[in-house]
């Protein structure tokens, strides 16, 4: 898995502001069928920290 920078530090994969997940799934935000920036996608991989 390539080094993904994430400042998400909420997430439980985190730390010091990196991805440490095995694999991460990336979608489109809610339903759109047709993203145009980044701020259109998601990371569905995100779990809490708890
Ligand atoms: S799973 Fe997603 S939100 Fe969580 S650290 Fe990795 S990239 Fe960030």
């Amino acid at each position: 898995m390539p080094s993904i920078k994430c400042s998400v530090t909420e997430c439980s994969y985190n730390k010091e502001v990196e991805c440490f997940a095995p694999m991460i799934q990336v979608a489109r935000d809610g339903n759109l069928s047709n993203a145009q920036n980044s701020d259109n996608t998601k990371c569905e991989t995100f779990k809490p920290k708890g």
